[in-house]
């Protein structure tokens, strides 16, 4: 191989690293990113409509050790350790992606970034089981909103929530079909069952 086309190559297999390394664009934390979780999505939006702008991540004697607290209100039950664990997780994974701050470092009052505020408003009222936008049925304006997803074709609305598996009782995982007054699902075990949607 003579040197030039040999130098050829080697522009191009540089060039080639050069597009595949992830640029600042790439890198900077968002919502298709991160690939927000139901308690990440929480935490940001909670966060967002909060009156006190600050997130607790406070040691406790329980099981889970920690617990996350929004406006001073715990996010789960101190004693319900899975729901303890999955906001800890998110809380940790929101401020590996900056999208939470430590102005003080005490490493414990949490404050939006911009990018997580950025991120927060981005997926305010929007429904993460169907991307569709939900309504604020809240009624006490000291609370925080309550959003209800409205798609009687979305798990996760008002008219699915709380449908689980007749044959094991977990969560559906999709519509498979539906009409008038009934929904076909397959839950997250490949079971498929039916209900009438409900209020
Ligand atoms: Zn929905
Ligand atoms: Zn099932």
């Amino acid at each position: 191989m003579d040197r030039e086309v040999f130098d050829g190559i080697l522009r191009t297999w540089l060039k080639g690293i050069e597009g595949a390394s992830p640029t600042v664009q790439q890198v900077r934390p968002s919502k298709r990113e991160l690939a927000l979780r139901r308690e990440e999505a929480e935490i940001l939006t909670r966060l967002l409509d909060s009156r006190t702008k600050m997130l607790q991540f406070v040691k406790v004697d329980s099981a889970a050790g920690f617990i996350v607290l929004i406006d001073t209100d715990p996010l789960s039950d101190a004693f319900d350790t899975d729901a303890c664990l999955r906001y800890i997780e998110a809380f940790q994974r929101l401020r590996e992606h900056g999208l939470l701050v430590n102005h003080s470092g005490d490493g414990q009052v949490f404050h939006l970034s911009a990018e997580g505020r950025g991120g927060a408003k981005q997926i305010r009222g929007k429904c993460l089981g169907c991307g569709r936008s939900m309504m604020n049925v809240g009624t006490d304006s000291a609370e925080p909103l309550v959003w209800e997803c409205n798609n009687p074709r979305c798990i996760d609305s008002t008219w699915h929530r709380d449908t689980v598996c007749s044959t094991c009782g977990k969560r559906p995982a999709e519509i498979t079909s539906g009409g008038l007054n009934f929904t076909n699902f397959l839950c997250e075990d490949g079971h498929a069952f039916k209900t009438t949607p409900k209020r």
